[in-house]
C-alpha cells in the first residue's frame, strides 16, 4: 500500500531525501518493480508526474492470465477469446489458445500499487547525476539512491546518451485512439491500407466504452484523420483522445548504472505494439534483482549485469517481430498480404503462433519470485467460462 511522501495541494513541501530505491514512473513497469520489493525492508520511493492511475497510457488490453496471476482480475472490463481481423477483401476470425482482456487503467494501477510497500509522490523527473549514490533531479527537489529505475516510458529520460532518440527520427511508432461511450462484442483489428499502410487499426470494447485507434509504424505518418475515419465507419464518436509514441526496437536495459524498464528499454513488442505485458514482465524481473541487492545477496553491479542480460536474451524475439512489422509495412497494400493471411487462417497455425507469441513473456513468470503475496495460479478451465 503506497504512502505519500509529502502533503498534497497548497500544503505541498519540497520533495527530497535518501532512499534505497527510487523508481521513476508509476505505470505498468514502475509499479511492477515496486511490487517485487514488498516487505524487503528497503525504503522505496516511486515518483510520477501524475497521481497513480490518473493518465491512461494505452488501449489497456492484455492477456487475461497475466492479469489473474498478478491478482489484477478485478480491473477486467471485457474478455475475448477470438481476434477478428478485417482486410478490405475479407474478415477473419481467429480463436486464440488464450484470451485477451481489456481493463480499467486506474483500477489496475491501484491494485498493483496496493501490492507494493512504498512511498509515492508526484514530481516531474528532469535528469540524473550518476555515482555510487545517484541523484535524481526533479522539479520538486533531489532524490538520492544507489538503485534507480527509469520506468518513464519511451522518452528514456534518464539515459546517459546525448542522442536519446526523439521522434520523428526515432525507432518509434505513433498511436492515437478515441474512447467513445459505446459497446461491442469483439476484439477487432484492421489491416486495411485505407486507414494506414505501415500499421494497423483497432477497436477494443471495454464495458461501456470502445477504444478505437490507429497505429503507424512510421513515425512520420500522422494518424488523427484515419482514427476519425475509423470511428465514423464503425459508427462511434471520435471523442476522448489519447495518444503516444510506442517504441518498436529493443534498447539496452541498463544505462550507466540505471535500470531501464518497459517502454524506456523498448520493451514493447514490435508488430503488435503490445507493451503492457512486457512492461510487467521486465518490471518483475528488475524488481527481483533489486530485491537481492537490498537483501545483501548481490551487488548493484551484479544486478545490472543479470537484468541487462535477461532483457538481452529476448532480443531474438523482438528482432523477429520487428522483421514481421517491416514485412507488414511492405505488403499491406498488396495481394501478398491476403495470401499470407489465408495461409495463416488455420486453427493449428493460430494455436502454434499465438502460443509462441505468449511465451515471449509467459504469464507463469508472474507467479515466481520471493514476494510473500502469491496469488493462486489461474486455472486454464476458466477459459471455458
Ligand atoms: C494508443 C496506444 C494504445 C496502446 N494499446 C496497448 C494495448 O492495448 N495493450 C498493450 O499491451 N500495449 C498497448 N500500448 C503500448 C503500451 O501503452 C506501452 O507499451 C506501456 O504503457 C508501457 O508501459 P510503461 O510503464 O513502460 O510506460 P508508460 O505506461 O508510458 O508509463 C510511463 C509513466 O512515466 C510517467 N512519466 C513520464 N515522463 C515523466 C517525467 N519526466 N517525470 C515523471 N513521470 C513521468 C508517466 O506519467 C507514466 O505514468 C498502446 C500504446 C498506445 C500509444
Amino acid at each position: 500500500m503506497p504512502r505519500r511522501a509529502t502533503k498534497r495541494g497548497s500544503e505541498r513541501t519540497p520533495l527530497s531525501g535518501d532512499f534505497d530505491v527510487v523508481v521513476c514512473g508509476a505505470s505498468f513497469a514502475g509499479l511492477a518493480v515496486a511490487r517485487e520489493l514488498h516487505c524487503s525492508g528497503a525504503s522505496v520511493l516511486v515518483v510520477d508526474r501524475y497521481e497513480i492511475g490518473e493518465r491512461q497510457t494505452s488501449a489497456c488490453a492484455a492477456p487475461t492470465e497475466w492479469l489473474h496471476n498478478l491478482g489484477l482480475q478485478d480491473s477486467i472490463r471485457q474478455t475475448f477469446r477470438d481476434l477478428v481481423i478485417h482486410r478490405p477483401s475479407r474478415t477473419y476470425r481467429w480463436t486464440l489458445p488464450w484470451t485477451f482482456s481489456t481493463f480499467d487503467y486506474r483500477t489496475l494501477c491501484g491494485l498493483l500499487a496496493d501490492q507494493g510497500d512504498f512511498v509515492f509522490d508526484t514530481a516531474k523527473v528532469d535528469g540524473i547525476t550518476r555515482g555510487a549514490t545517484h541523484v535524481v533531479h526533479t522539479d520538486r527537489g533531489d532524490l538520492r539512491a544507489p538503485l534507480v529505475v527509469d520506468a518513464l516510458g519511451w522518452r528514456r529520460v534518464l539515459s546517459s546518451s546525448p542522442d536519446a532518440i526523439q521522434p520523428p527520427d526515432a525507432r518509434l511508432s505513433r498511436g492515437l485512439e478515441v474512447h467513445p461511450p459505446a459497446s461491442g462484442e469483439d476484439l477487432e483489428l484492421w489491416l486495411d491500407p485505407k486507414y494506414v499502410v505501415p500499421g494497423y487499426s483497432w477497436a477494443f470494447p471495454a464495458g461501456d466504452e470502445v477504444r478505437v485507434g490507429v497505429g503507424s509504424f512510421n513515425p512520420r505518418i500522422h494518424v488523427k484523420d484515419p482514427t476519425v475515419a475509423l470511428a465514423q465507419d464503425i459508427g462511434v464518436d471520435a471523442v476522448r483522445y489519447q495518444g503516444n509514441w510506442i517504441p518498436h526496437r529493443l534498447r539496452p536495459a541498463t544505462d550507466d548504472g540505471v535500470f531501464m524498464v518497459g517502454d524506456s528499454a523498448g520493451h514493447c513488442l514490435p508488430t503488435t505494439a503490445e507493451g503492457i505485458r512486457t512492461a510487467l514482465y521486465f518490471g518483475l524481473a528488475c524488481g527481483r534483482e533489486l530485491r537481492k541487492v537490498v537483501e545483501g545477496r548481490q551487488t548493484r553491479g551484479q544486478a545490472l549485469a543479470r537484468y541487462g542480460s535477461f532483457s538481452a536474451d529476448h532480443k531474438w524475439a523482438f528482432d523477429w517481430l520487428w522483421r514481421v512489422q517491416s514485412i507488414v509495412s511492405g505488403v499491406n497494400r498488396h495481394p501478398a498480404m491476403d495470401t499470407a493471411l489465408k495461409v495463416m487462417d488455420r486453427p493449428s497455425f493460430v494455436r502454434w503462433a499465438f502460443t509462441h507469441y505468449l511465451n515471449i513473456a509467459p504469464p507463469s513468470f508472474a507467479l515466481e519470485g520471493a514476494r510473500p503475496y502469491a496469488p493462486q495460479p489461474w486455472r486454464a478451465e476458466a477459459l471455458a467460462a
